[in-house]
This record gives C-alpha cells, sequence and structure tokens, in this order.
C-alpha cells in the first residue's frame, strides 16, 4: 500500500539540508497527500513551508520534535498541529535554542582536547540561522577532513555517550507532551524503537501521551508490527515518517521511505482536526 503522508521530515530550519519550500515543492511532486515538518526545538521553517504549501494540493501539518531526557536516555517527542504563533511555546523553543548554542561551544572545547580542531564559525556556517546541532558539528569535522562521513563521526565520537557527546538543558518527556498540549497539539513518541523499552509507556500515558510513531526507518518489521499492536492496545494514535533531514545528511532515506497509507493518515487527520 502506497505512503501518502509523510510526518517526520526535518528542514534547515533545523539539521536537515533542505529549505522548508525545496521540502514541499518535492513532496507535491511525488505526489503526496500530506506531510508534517518536524524540525529539532524550532518551528522556524513552518511559516514558509505552510505558504508554499497553500500553492499545493498538499496539506501541512505544523509539527515539531522535542529531545527530552528520561531517566539518562533521550526520547524524542514528536507535536503535530500546534499553534506555532503562541507565545509561551516559542518562549520555551527559545530557551531550548540557547542551550544549543552553550552546548556546541562545550563541544568545540571538548573535541579540540580530544585532539580536533575546528571553528565555532565553521559550525555556525552550517548551521546558518538554525541553533546548532551535532550534525552541524560533524559536517564541520568531515570538511576538516577529520572522518569520512557524518555519520562516521557520530560512530566514533558524537554518538550518546561518546567521548565527545555534550549533553544539554532538556526537557522531561512529560513536560513536553504538556507544552505540545498547551499549544494545542498531540503528543507522540517518535520512533520508539530506538529506546527498545516499552517500561516508560505507562508514564508517558499519564502524561497524556496521544500517539506512537509506528513507522520509522530504524524500526524493524517486527519492531513495526509490535509497536503498532501496542498502539491498538492503549489506543494511541498511529503515526509515522521518513525522518528525512535531506541528501546528503548522512542519516538518510528518501522523503516519503517510511508513512502513513490512506486508511492510517484518515484517522490521523480526523482526530488532528478534532
Ligand atoms: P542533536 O539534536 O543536536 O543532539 O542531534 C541529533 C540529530 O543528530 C538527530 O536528529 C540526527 O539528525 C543526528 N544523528 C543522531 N545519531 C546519528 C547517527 N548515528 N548518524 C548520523 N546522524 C545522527
Ligand atoms: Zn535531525
Ligand atoms: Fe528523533
Ligand atoms: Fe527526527
Amino acid at each position: 500500500m502506497p505512503v501518502v503522508a509523510d510526518l517526520h521530515i526535518h528542514t534547515d530550519a533545523s539539521d536537515g539540508l533542505m529549505s522548508p519550500d525545496a521540502v514541499v515543492k518535492k513532496a507535491s511532486a511525488m505526489g503526496l497527500r500530506a506531510i508534517a515538518i518536524t524540525d529539532h526545538d524550532t518551528v522556524d521553517g513552518i511559516a514558509s513551508a505552510v505558504r508554499s504549501a497553500k500553492a499545493s494540493h498538499l496539506e501541512l501539518i505544523p509539527g515539531i520534535e522535542l529531545s527530552t531526557d528520561t531517566l539518562g536516555r533521550e526520547v524524542h517527542i514528536l507535536g503535530y498541529g500546534i499553534n506555532y504563533h503562541d507565545g509561551p511555546f516559542l518562549a520555551l523553543l527559545q530557551s531550548l535554542q540557547r542551550s544549543r548554542h552553550e552546548r556546541a561551544e562545550k563541544m568545540i572545547q571538548r573535541l579540540s582536547a580530544l585532539g580536533y580542531k575546528i571553528e565555532l564559525s565553521a559550525v555556525l556556517q552550517h548551521a546558518a540561522d538554525a541553533a546548532p546541532g551535532r550534525p552541524h558539528v560533524a559536517r564541520a569535522l568531515v570538511d576538516k577532513g577529520y572522518f569520512n562521513s557524518v555519520t562516521d563521526v557520530f560512530h566514533h565520537l558524537l554518538g550518546y555517550n561518546m567521548p565527545g557527546y555534550v549533553e544539554r538543558f532538556k526537557l522531561t518527556p512529560k513536560k513536553a507532551i504538556e507544552a505540545i498540549h498547551e499549544t494545542g497539539g498531540l503528543a507522540v513518541w517518535a520512533h520508539p524503537g530506538m529506546t527498545d523499552d516499552d517500561s516508560p509507556l505507562p508514564s508517558f500515558m499519564d502524561a497524556g501521551l496521544d500517539g506512537l510513531e509506528v513507522y520509522h526507518p530504524h524500526h524493524t518489521e517486527s519492531q513495526t508490527t509490535h509497536y503498532r499492536n501496542l498502539a491498538r492496545q492503549n489506543n494511541l494514535l498511529i503515526t509515522g515518517g521518513s525522518d528525512f533531514h535531506g541528501a546528503e545528511a548522512g542519516t538518510t532515506r528518501d522523503l516519503a521511505h517510511c508513512g502513513l497509507t490512506s486508511e492510517d493518515y484518515t484517522l490521523f487527520i480526523r482526530k488532528i482536526r478534532k
């Protein structure tokens, strides 16, 4: 069954390589019915994506991906149908972006001590107008010839708890779910298979979790089946997407590599509109 909606997409407003406008045009050309832009900790790409989508027959769902921390593990929470003009929500995102700038400076010091010399300006150049993330640091390391690819950098240096890994301020999953609800959105546990432990689910549901991202490129077939059943058993919404970052991001699958079929998308959009 063909994918009609890709609900997990990054643009150059965070660490993706394509502009929101280019992503919309690409999705439109592929014949998708809907996409959600879900940049890390920012809604800066949404307004221009909405504008571009108006000129096409594509439904654009405003989204976000919030990085959270629970019991020393990183959990990502997706928000869908959020109000991207909401003052308090924007203020929260600002504080998360500040923590990204502080972390970038710390990472550069840490990397220097490990023998990898890169300039903050090089990282910020990769980030352009976005808040710096690990992929921007990784691209600067590749430019300097220290590694062959962004993936290599993550494997050796910047992956979770690797020598170049630096913590930053993160919300708890509960706070992220509440913030998404307060701004009118639905909260979804992103790629639960990457945590590969369902034990936090009851606490996320107590906090009001609305759905599970069942379809994601990192999920095996058996994980996909597992999360699909888990969602059904717990009356949670089913979502999915490619986690697209653009053609050269090193984490890459193409747009619509994963996503929702017409049947799942109908259930999703019905709930969003309620
Ligand atoms: P940050 O939000 O700055 O901590 O960076 C997280 C982002 O880094 C993810 O959303 C991915 O885009 C990227 N990333 C994480 N792990 C890897 C990996 N193993 N290879 C390539 N990119 C990765
Ligand atoms: Zn990313
Ligand atoms: Fe994620
Ligand atoms: Fe993502």
